[in-house]
């Protein structure tokens, strides 16, 4: 794909100008939560808990946990709840189908739209955000991964603003701090390695559900934890620094950082290197993305103490025996669809993983497969990459018999 060397941060900084949020007559922010039931939604809602005389959260989604999502709406009585899949409760004014998560993020009450959803689901509410102006607390990486560059063009058209959750893109983020492109060297993001760091790559091709469920330092939802632990994670975090920060590929590199402590560098032309700390807790970032470019006090996060942290070490990637990372990045550089059908066959894969109906080891080859299988598929427009979304799971599910 074309690189704009000179889009750094600038995607983020135009939204600071016409973000709804800011012309907002209210005293507190309304946020709609996609996925409010998920890890990164809970989490958000702890935030919100905290900060409530700033922000108010006025819908609430979820995709078919009607438990969780009714627990939520009796505590926080929001003005709209959107569950996307199964039976909306008797009497409740709840939305449903797909289309509840545009109704959320478009509301005229709602100033920040955190889309927390799992997958490239989440895609058409980011779009619809932006398109009216909103901000858009971004966790939802595959929503750049599927479409990065409509994105962002779609972020500087109607004056929203994208603002990145993930821990690595804020700790980028607050390091770039305003500094021109020009200025910058190399973005380095860190990754924990997962659970299988240290793995023989015999021993991680046969890995139990058990095995790979078990993060060493975040608790996520499932998929991202597969994604973890086959670094398919990082993969999609390198796209995704590449589209909101106009970093070339070439520029961006991975280091494996057990401890996630030091959330990601920003190597500047001058050789000097920031970098962001913090205790591994996803309610920093999702605060930051709510407040930025302010910061605002809170309690919540436990204190940070380096006597206590102990070593912090690095590693290069094993990059061989992990070959989601190298896949991914690949396919980000090619352009094209490429990043739409790995993410695609990716999601589908996990999911059979999930079931029980794959190895962990054949993630990585249906993904190729699927890579190898379409990559003369167009990404010329948005029918184009929804297509090569579509085309990537139906390949996967054929290799896996479904
Ligand atoms: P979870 O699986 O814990 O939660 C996903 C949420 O999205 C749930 O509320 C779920 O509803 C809802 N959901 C699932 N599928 C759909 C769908 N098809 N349509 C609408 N809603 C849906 O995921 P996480 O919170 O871990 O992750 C959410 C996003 O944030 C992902 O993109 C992930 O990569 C990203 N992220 C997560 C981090 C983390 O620490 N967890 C860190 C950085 C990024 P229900 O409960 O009803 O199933
Ligand atoms: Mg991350």
């Amino acid at each position: 794909m074309a690189v704009n060397p000179s889009a750094i941060v600038i995607h983020v900084q135009r939204g600071q100008e016409g973000a709804a949020a800011s012309d907002s007559p209210r005293t507190r922010k309304g946020v709609a939560i996609l996925g409010a039931t998920g890890s990164i939604g809970t989490s958000a809602l702890r935030v919100l808990a905290r900060q409530a005389d700033r922000f108010t959260p006025v819908a609430l989604t979820a995709h078919a946990n009607v438990d969780a999502l009714a627990a939520q709406v009796a505590r926080w009585r929001p003005a709209f709840v959107g569950l996307v899949r199964g039976v909306v409760p008797r009497g409740s004014n709840w939305s449903s189908g797909a289309e509840c998560l545009i109704a959320a993020a478009t509301r005229d009450d709602v100033d920040i739209v955190l889309n927390a959803v799992v997958g490239a689901a989440g895609l058409p509410a980011t779009l619809a955000a932006l398109r009216a102006g909103k901000r858009v607390a971004l966790a939802n990486k595959e929503t750049l991964v599927v479409a990065g560059s409509i994105v962002t063009a779609l972020a500087a058209a109607h004056g929203g603003s994208l603002v990145p959750v993930d821990s690595e893109h804020s700790a980028i983020l607050q390091c770039l701090a305003g500094r021109e492109s020009h200025e910058v060297k190399r973005l380095v993001l860190t990754a924990s390695g997962g659970p299988f760091r240290t793995w023989s790559a015999d021993r991680i091709a046969t890995a139990t559900l058990a095995d790979a469920l078990k993060h060493p330092t975040w608790q996520m939802g499932s998929k991202i934890t597969i994604d973890s632990a086959t670094l398919a994670n990082k993969a999609l975090e390198v796209i995704e620094a590449h589209h909101l920060f106009g970093v070339p590929y070439d520029r961006i590199d991975v280091v494996v950082h057990p401890q996630s402590i030091i959330h990601s560098f920003v190597e500047f032309v001058d050789g000097s290197v920031l970098a962001q700390m913090g205790v591994p807790s996803m309610e920093l970032p999702i605060l930051f993305a709510l407040t930025w470019p302010e910061r605002v006090a809170d309690n919540g996060v436990p204190q940070f103490d380096p006597v206590t942290l102990g070593t912090l070490t690095f590693e290069a990637v094993r990059t061989f025996d992990f070959p989601m990372l190298a896949l991914g990045i690949t396919a980000g550089q090619s352009g094209g669809s490429a990043s739409a059908v790995y993410n695609a066959a990716n999601e589908v894969a996990v999911e059979h993983f999930l079931a029980g109906r794959i190895m962990f080891g054949e993630i990585p080859l249906h993904v190729e497969s699927a890579l190898v299988a379409l990559r003369e598929m167009s990404g010329e427009s948005l029918d184009a990459l929804l297509a090569a979304d579509a085309a990537a799971r139906h390949h996967v599910n054929a290799q896996v018999g479904l």
